[in-house]
């Protein structure tokens, strides 16, 4: 019999931890790959139709997970400050009832606060039910991942049992984020069949050597995943964690994922978690971040508002023609959503003076002259 040669330990050790982080870093292989903005109608020969209002490059958007009843209200509050220095809105994901034993109840402090939050404009919504696996699992891993790899109807009473608890707290939700990730394509078709508005379960982590890359240049936009009526946006990070001893790093590395974005005009939901925000540098790299998006071109709804605007945005469609000088422009909205501010841009040299848009109806919504270049008008 071959004796065991114990210099092979080191070698097999070094492929399983390879095989490990290869599996663990490509595990969204199978979902969907976008190419270029999913919309009806982004430009033709004479105009381009803006993806956000107000003539906005891109749009941003904070979100803070695992707020939870033992939150500490102080946390949420800090938070807050420096996004509304910024004016930039969040999303607080809610764990309803953490661990099964600490249920997020109406008048709590942290509820009283999350209430405020709204009312400028940031907006709550569901993170699971426990944040734990009712699963048995290998060492620590997964620990988080509540819903995955459970059975449909056991997911279904999970998620409709806490928005329960979130709505007799008092709030309204509308969207959804899975705990740790672990949405599989049935807590997709629950959250639909539920009417959850979005989703936003899929995650690209600070890109690394072995990142799964041409996965993480695909998502840049709002999709429905596996063909679904719910819209799933992909988040960014998270950077506050502290997965370097140092600060500039995290903020580098989170500028360069932005910016990729940014010149895509996608729509940019960075992800944090209470705890580790609030520990350390995380609000600096947070602050530094935003004054640094403050000299660019951004529409910073919450999640809701960019829902609502993306399902009425992609649903449009715009013809165009030319007639006697005069450049006219249809416009066919399937979406009862109003879309305001939407932006149209004039491409150079178009062979007309004056302009002409149009509802499908060919009822007259606005007209003007060419040499204003961008028009900006509700639809
Ligand atoms: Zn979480």
């Amino acid at each position: 019999m071959p004796s065991f040669d114990i210099s092979m330990i080191i070698p097999l050790a070094a492929v399983a931890i390879v095989l490990l982080a290869v599996i663990y870093l490509t595990r969204y292989y199978y979902r969907d790959l976008l190419f270029g903005p999913p919309v009806d109608f982004d430009g033709d020969s004479y105009v381009e139709i803006g993806l956000y209002p107000g003539n906005c490059r891109a749009a941003l958007v904070f979100t803070c997970d695992d707020v939870n009843a033992m939150t500490k209200p102080e946390k949420v509050v800090k938070v807050l400050n420096v996004l509304d220095k910024y004016e930039t809105k969040t999303v607080f994901f809610l764990i309803p009832f953490f661990k099964g034993r600490y249920m997020m109840v109406k008048d709590s402090e942290v509820v009283k606060v999350l209430k405020e939050a709204e009312q400028r404009g940031h907006e709550v919504a569901q993170h699971g039910l426990t944040h734990a696996t009712v699963r048995r699992r290998m060492l620590f891993l997964g620990w988080g991942k509540e819903l995955g790899s459970l059975p449909y109807s056991e997911q279904k009473r999970r998620i409709k049992k806490g928005r329960k608890i979130l709505e007799l707290a008092g709030f309204t939700i509308h969207g959804f984020r899975s705990p740790a990730f672990s949405a599989s394509i049935d807590t997709l078709k629950v959250l639909d069949s539920e009417e959850f508005l979005y989703t936003s379960d899929t995650r690209i982590r600070p890109i690394m050597l072995m990142s799964n890359k041409r996965f993480c240049e695909s998502l840049y936009y709002p999709y429905h995943p596996g063909g679904l009526g719910i819209l799933d946006f992909t988040n960014n990070g998270d950077y506050f964690w502290g997965y370097t001893k140092l600060g500039r790093e995290d903020l580098r590395s989170l500028k360069h994922r932005f910016n990729k974005f940014y010149e895509r005009r996608g729509a940019f939901v960075l992800l944090s978690h209470i705890e580790p925000l609030s520990r350390g540098k995380g609000l600096k790299i947070l602050e530094e971040f935003l004054k640094y998006t403050q000299t660019k071109s951004l529409w910073k709804p919450n999640l809701r508002e960019l829902a609502e605007w993306w399902n009425a945005r992609e649903a449009l469609f715009a013809v165009s023609e030319i007639k006697k000088n005069t450049l006219l422009i249809r416009l066919e909205k399937s979406s009862d959503y109003t879309l305001k501010n939407l932006t149209i841009k004039f491409k150079p040299n178009i062979p007309a003076q004056s302009y002409e848009i149009l509802d499908a109806n060919g009822a007259l919504l606005k007209k003007g002259k060419i040499s204003e270049s961008v028009v900006l008008l509700d639809v």
